[in-house]
């Protein structure tokens, strides 16, 4: 049966992809991904591809300042980084084809352009938005196309056709009405035959139908236009930080995000620089009920900070610090000022009819001066036009000069409730005294919703981190901490090792903050930011064991480097690489230091080859840069290299590290001493998963001589590797492993024997390796039965430190050193050990 009630429509989004979001295709399909999975009707604002519009901008101005092939050079880098976008996103085809045609003419226009500009001499803002208008125009269209990909319809409709504005080029101001009659009448239509409008952001049209950019950043304002002009419920702008925090991440590493916010508190901290936001960007929806949304591209479940009418929640007084780069205070000065009407009006008339953008007002309350921060770009041309409008003040000397003075930083205080909390500016200001911040001027918004300071530049930063601390933003900034420790693991190597600390991870509560992003072969990588889940990651790491590639298992098709660039341009954290491999992976790992991983170590391979690739990678690591642990190559999880460093830091030198470091060739020596046949403890061993399937890799020491050598680096021992004893016979190299395991019944004969002679001396067999700066060896030898390491029973190992401090009796430490779960507590020791603290 029909319902008789006809079911409310879903509202109207926009949602807003910004640069960041837009990086490259894999960043392109992620965003066509998060489209193509929401249901509702949808339009879609999208920025030029990071770094492009810097990039466009760049070649103009350097044309412009007489460099001939500036253009060339930008329109090349365009190309190419279309050209690769297009090409992984869109099939061959006429598509792809029209689509690469017309990045090619832009590419083509663009490099003329600048051909003509470089020849003038000069660039005006008209050119420059022509020129620049390519970005947004190019990744649009791009994103559209990589929508039908998902089968999302969807259409590109050009800005200048939607977005009407005054024709102020480089920071032009829409005309609200015009623009909500051509966006309702060409978007209204699209969206409801559920087809996805995809809008360039950032242009317009000028009167005269030339483009005009809304000024940097101009997407974001693009995006709250058209939401005010559809009456849309939400906009959305999809960014690479969480949401809104208490102060630019850059400079405040411990800020917080803010849950949420009012319009008004958003406009100021828009306002004032923080360039999360475009400063006009809440003006087309303040008083009216569509809620702004600034989420986190990389982690697209979270929240991220709703900005609407409702008043917040939160009764902290400040919210958020922000600051204004590249200000000049103008001030004008005269003691003839005071009393005399009309200064002010006529000063920011003048300042207005230049279209300067002031950041700041301040006036001294003596009235002998007025100053305000305009950008130090525009300084030359405001003092120009104030001294202009007071050219007979300035005469006669009631005004006694303009000047500017460059270098200034404004810092802007932001929060509703400071209106009527007494003490905030004398926090602020008291703050800033304590670390000796010189104050140049101040100003109090008479709407009490922000103080604001003009600084040196140069203190900028410092005086913004002293604040935030002063009003403990980074604890009660309202939202959870950003810092939230968070580890991103990349992982290498799906044997036991590998699967068991999977799921380990997997398994740990949410807020060990450790999760498993990606997963890497030979043949591809999976990448996923969010991280998998337990399910996904027991379902991939048992195909993968089974034999399967990473390609086959609905992972992308790439070289390591490659696959490597894209999770480090994309990992929320600086990512860690864990190696649980056996094979030579010590160019990738090199690689991955060089991209900022760091690294984490299980398998030995990487460190056990010649001094100088062993010293590349200590030497790829740097205090403050990407750090490799390898805690889990010797001993599994016992602390071994760890306690070495322990040693080191309390000013202790260590002269020899011995012991019994393999867990397979422990289990067997102690079987035999206890009596048993030597195949049989060997079988046992295989059988429970100590030694490797071919239980030869374990009797030839050549594991153990690795563990040796890693040992011996520690103490600076240069020289070549150990010799290690082999245990197995050079007859039964050649044979198959079953063979072998066939015939190693062979061998206990000699092995009881040898066994008996040495318990008749009180002695029993062991595999000791030991290490010095100067020398290292691997051997099976016979030790007092009654010592520590006689004593040692099972697959424990055990490491003894002779140092400076332990010379006569050695520090020991010792502990189960072998199977899966162990090594993989090591391992997960390590990633801790690694994470922000
Ligand atoms: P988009 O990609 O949408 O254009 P932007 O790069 O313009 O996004 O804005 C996001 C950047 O703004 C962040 O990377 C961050 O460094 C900076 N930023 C400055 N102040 C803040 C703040 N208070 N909260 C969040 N980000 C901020
Ligand atoms: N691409 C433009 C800029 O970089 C506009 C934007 O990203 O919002 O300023
Ligand atoms: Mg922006």
């Amino acid at each position: 049966m029909r319902s008789k009630h006809k079911r409310r429509p879903t509202p109207l989004q926009v949602w807003k992809f910004g640069g960041a979001s837009l990086a490259d295709a894999a960043a392109i399909d992620r965003a066509a991904t998060l489209i193509a999975s929401h249901d509702g009707p949808l339009v879609v604002v999208a920025s030029a591809l990071a770094g492009i519009t810097d990039l466009l901008l760049g070649g103009a101005q350097e044309a412009a300042a007489g460099t001939a092939d500036a253009g060339a050079a930008r329109a090349a880098t365009f190309l190419q980084r279309h050209r690769q976008a297009v090409n992984a996103l869109v099939p061959s085809g006429p598509k792809r084809r029209r689509l690469l045609a017309g990045i090619e003419e832009a590419a083509k226009q663009y490099r003329d352009l600048c051909g003509a500009v470089a020849v003038l001499g000069h660039l005006e803002p008209r050119t420059t938005d022509l020129l620049v208008s390519r970005g947004e125009r190019m990744s649009a269209a791009l994103l559209a196309e990589a929508l039908a990909g998902h089968r999302r319809r969807a259409v590109y409709v050009d800005a200048t056709e939607l977005v009407v504005t005054d024709g102020q080029h480089g920071g032009a101001a829409a005309d609200l009405p015009a623009t909500t009659r051509s966006a309702r009448r060409l978007l209204n239509p699209l969206v409801q035959r559920r087809v996805v409008p995809v809008v360039p952001g950032y242009i317009g049209r000028a009167p005269d139908g030339s483009v005009a950019t809304l000024g940097r950043g101009g997407s974001d304002l693009t995006a709250t236009l058209l939401a005010r002009a559809l009456g849309a419920a939400q906009v959305v702008l999809w960014k690479d930080v969480p949401g809104i925090l208490t102060a630019d991440p850059r400079v405040v590493p411990d800020a917080r995000l803010l849950s949420r916010l009012h319009h008004r508190e958003a406009a100021e901290v828009a306002h004032y620089g923080a360039k999360v936001l475009h400063p006009r960007a809440l003006i087309p929806i303040a008083g009216t009920r569509v809620v702004l949304h600034v989420r986190s591209f990389l982690d697209p479940t979270s929240p991220g900070t709703e900005v609407s009418a409702q008043r917040p929640l939160e009764g902290y007084p400040v919210k958020a610090i922000a600051i204004v780069h590249g200000q000049a205070i103008v001030t004008v000065a005269g003691k003839g000022m005071v009393g005399v009407h009309g200064i002010a009006a006529r000063t920011f008339t003048a300042v207005d009819a230049e279209r300067l953008s002031v950041s700041t007002i301040f006036q001294a309350s003596s009235e002998s001066s007025i100053g305000f921060t305009i950008p130090e770009s525009e300084a030359a041309r405001g003092v120009r036009a104030v001294r202009a409008a007071f050219k007979d003040e300035l005469a006669s000397g009631v005004i006694d000069n303009v000047s500017a003075r460059p270098g200034i930083a404004v810092v802007a205080v932001v929060g509703d409730g400071m209106a009527g909390a007494p003490g905030i500016a004398a926090r602020v200001f008291s703050a800033l005294a304590a670390r000796s911040i010189n104050v140049v001027a101040i100003a109090q918004g008479s709407s009490e919703r922000n103080i604001s300071f003009a600084i040196d530049a140069r203190e900028a930063p410092e005086a913004v981190r002293a604040v935030h601390s002063a009003f403990q933003l980074s604890k009660i900034g309202g939202g959870r901490p950003l810092a939230a420790p968070r580890t991103d693991v990349v992982l290498l190597g799906f044997g036991n090792v590998g699967r068991a600390l999977a799921d380990h991870i997997a398994a740990a509560s949410a807020d060990s903050g450790v999760k498993v992003v990606g997963l890497m072969d030979r043949s591809g990588y999976i990448f996923e930011p969010r991280g998998l889940s337990r399910r996904r990651l027991t379902t991939l790491t048992r195909e993968k064991y089974e034999g399967a590639f990473i390609a086959a298992l609905g992972g992308r098709r790439a070289s390591a480097q490659d696959a490597l660039a894209t999770i480090a341009s994309h990992a929320v954290s600086r990512p860690v690489i864990v190696d649980v491999t056996s094979g030579e992976t010590a160019d990738l790992l090199h690689t991955a230091l060089g991209q900022g991983f760091d690294v984490v170590l299980a398998n030995k391979k990487p460190l056990t080859h010649s001094w100088s690739s062993y010293e590349g990678l200590m030497s790829a690591c740097t205090p403050g840069g990407p750090r490799l642990k390898y805690e889990a190559t010797v001993g599994a999880g016992l602390p071994i290299i760890d306690t070495y460093y322990k040693l080191i830091e309390t000013g202790d030198r260590v002269l020899r590290i011995e012991g019994c470091v393999s867990g397979t060739l422990m289990h067997i020596a102690s079987a035999v001493s206890a009596g048993r046949p030597f195949s049989e403890a060997v079988r046992e061993a295989v059988e429970r998963g100590y030694a490797e399937p071919d239980p030869r890799d374990d009797l030839s020491g050549a594991d153990a001589g690795r563990k040796a050598l890693i040992l011996a680096r520690l103490l600076g021992y240069r020289g070549p590797a150990p010799k290690p004893d082999d245990l197995v016979p050079r007859s039964m190299k050649g044979l198959s492993p079953e063979q072998f395991m066939k015939r190693m019944p062979e061998l206990d004969a000699e092995w009881a024997a040898r066994t008996e002679r040495e318990a008749r001396r009180g002695r029993v067999l062991r595999y000791v390796v030991a290490a010095t700066p100067k020398s290292v060896s691997a051997r099976l030898v016979a030790v007092e039965a009654s010592s520590p390491i006689g004593a040692l029973t099972g697959t424990r190992n055990l490491v003894a430190f002779t140092t400076k401090r332990y010379r006569t009796e050695p520090l020991v430490v010792s502990g189960p050193g072998a199977g899966a779960e162990v090594t993989a507590a090591g391992i997960l020791n390590d990633i801790y050990s690694l994470a922000p603290r």
